[in-house]
C-alpha cells in the first residue's frame, strides 16, 4: 500500500520534471510544486487550466508558473506541500531503505527535517525528482548559512581592527597630552580641560576654580644646585599637586616651573584652602638628595586662585588667575592670592 503510494508520488515527480523540461523552466520549488500537484492529481482545477493552456499552445514561462502557484496553491499551500512531501519522503524512504542499495545514513548531521530528508534522499535513486528539489533547498540553506558565517567573521575582524585603532588613538592622545619629565598632564591637556570644564560649569552653574602655581626663585635654585637637581624638584612638586588633584580634578605642568590645577565643583574659598595646604606642605618640606643625603633646603610656591564668573570666557578666567599669581609674587612670594574681578 505504502509502496503503491510511493510509486504514484515517484511517477508524479518524474512527470513534473519532464513538464518543467518541456516548458524550459528551472526546477525551483514553486515550478515543481505546480506540476507535481497536477500530475499527482491533487488539484483538479489546476489540472483543467494546465491542460487548457497546453492545448492552446500558450507559453508557460516562469511568470505564468508563479501566477498559477499563487492562484491554485497559495504561498502557505506551496510551503505545506513541500513540507508534506519532505515528511512523506522521510517516512517512506526509511521504510524502503533496506530495498535500496547504497542508502547512505550520513544525514544525521543535519538537524532540521528539511536538510535531513534532503541528505537521505541523495542515495535514493527512485526519488530523484524529489531529491533535485530538496538538494536545491539544502544547497540554498547551506549557502545562506555560509554567507551569514562569513559576514559574522568579517564583522568580528572589523570590530577587532576598530578596537585596535581606537586603542592606538587613545595611546597617541595620551602621549601628546603628558609632560614627559613629571608624568602629569601638559599644557595641551590643560587647555582642553579648561575649555571643556568651563563650558560644563557654564551649563550647569556648578563652580569651577583654577590654581596657577609657580615655583619661587627657581632660576636661583637651578643656578645653585644644577639643572638635574632642579628637574627632581619639578617632579617632586608635580607629585604633590597630582596627589591633591585626583579626577575629576586636573593637574598639569603649564610651562617651565609653572603648574595649573582645575577644580570642578570647588568655589573660591575651597580653592584657596587647598592652595594654602599645598603651599604650606611644600614650604615645610626639606629637600634631601637621596644619592648622598645632602640637604638642599626648601623651595616655596606662589599661587593665584580664581573662580569662574557667570558668562566669563576661559581666557579671561585664566588671565585673572594669572594676575592673582603675579600679585602673590609682588607681595613677597610663598603665598596664596585670590583673584579679584
Ligand atoms: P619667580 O619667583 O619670579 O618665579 O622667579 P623664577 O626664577 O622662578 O622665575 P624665572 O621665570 O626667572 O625663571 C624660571 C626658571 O625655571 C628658569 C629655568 O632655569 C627654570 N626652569 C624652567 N624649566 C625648567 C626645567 O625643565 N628644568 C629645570 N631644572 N629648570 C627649569
Ligand atoms: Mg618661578
Ligand atoms: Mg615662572
Amino acid at each position: 500500500m505504502a509502496e503503491d503510494y510511493l510509486a504514484h508520488l515517484q511517477a508524479a515527480g518524474e512527470k513534473a520534471l519532464a513538464s518543467l523540461r518541456r516548458h524550459a523552466v528551472p526546477p525551483t520549488a514553486i515550478n515543481y510544486a505546480v506540476w507535481f500537484t497536477h500530475h499527482a492529481g491533487q488539484n483538479p482545477a489546476l489540472s483543467r487550466v494546465l491542460r487548457g493552456l497546453e492545448a492552446r499552445g500558450d507559453p508557460l514561462d516562469e511568470v505564468r508558473h508563479l501566477e498559477l502557484a499563487e492562484r491554485f496553491l497559495g504561498r502557505a499551500a506551496q510551503l505545506e506541500r513541500i513540507q508534506a512531501l519532505v515528511g512523506e519522503a522521510d517516512g517512506t524512504v526509511e521504510a524502503i531503505a533496506g530495498e535500496i542499495g547504497g542508502f547512505r545514513t550520513d544525514a544525521a548531521a543535519y538537524g532540521a527535517t528539511l536538510e535531513g530528508a534532503a541528505s537521505r534522499l541523495e542515495g535514493a535513486a527512485r526519488l530523484d525528482a524529489l531529491a533535485v528539489l530538496l538538494a536545491e533547498l539544502k544547497a540554498a540553506t547551506l549557502a545562506m548559512r555560509e554567507r551569514a558565517d562569513a559576514l559574522e567573521r568579517e564583522l568580528g575582524r572589523r570590530d577587532a581592527e576598530l578596537a585596535a585603532v581606537r586603542a592606538a588613538l587613545l595611546k597617541a592622545e595620551e602621549a601628546i597630552s603628558r609632560d614627559p619629565l613629571t608624568g602629569i598632564g601638559n599644557r595641551r591637556l590643560f587647555d582642553r580641560a579648561l575649555k571643556k570644564l568651563a563650558a560644563e560649569a557654564a551649563a550647569t552653574g556648578a563652580p569651577l576654580v583654577i590654581l596657577m602655581v609657580d615655583i619661587d626663585h627657581f632660576k636661583r635654585f637651578n643656578d645653585t644646585h644644577g639643572h638635574p637637581v632642579g628637574d627632581l624638584v619639578l617632579k617632586l612638586v608635580a607629585a604633590k599637586l597630582a596627589e591633591r588633584a585626583k579626577p575629576p580634578r586636573i593637574a598639569a605642568r603649564y610651562g617651565g616651573e609653572e603648574f595649573a590645577l582645575l577644580l570642578p565643583g570647588s568655589d573660591l574659598a575651597a580653592g584657596a584652602e587647598l592652595a594654602e595646604g599645598i603651599r604650606a606642605e611644600v614650604a615645610h618640606r626639606e629637600i634631601v638628595l637621596k644619592s648622598d643625603g645632602r640637604s638642599l633646603g626648601t623651595v616655596t610656591l606662589s599661587i593665584g586662585v580664581a573662580q569662574l564668573r557667570p558668562g566669563e570666557s576661559a581666557d579671561r578666567f585664566l588671565a585673572r588667575a594669572d594676575a592673582a599669581l603675579y600679585r602673590a609674587k609682588e607681595k613677597g612670594r610663598n603665598r596664596v592670592e585670590r583673584a579679584t574681578d
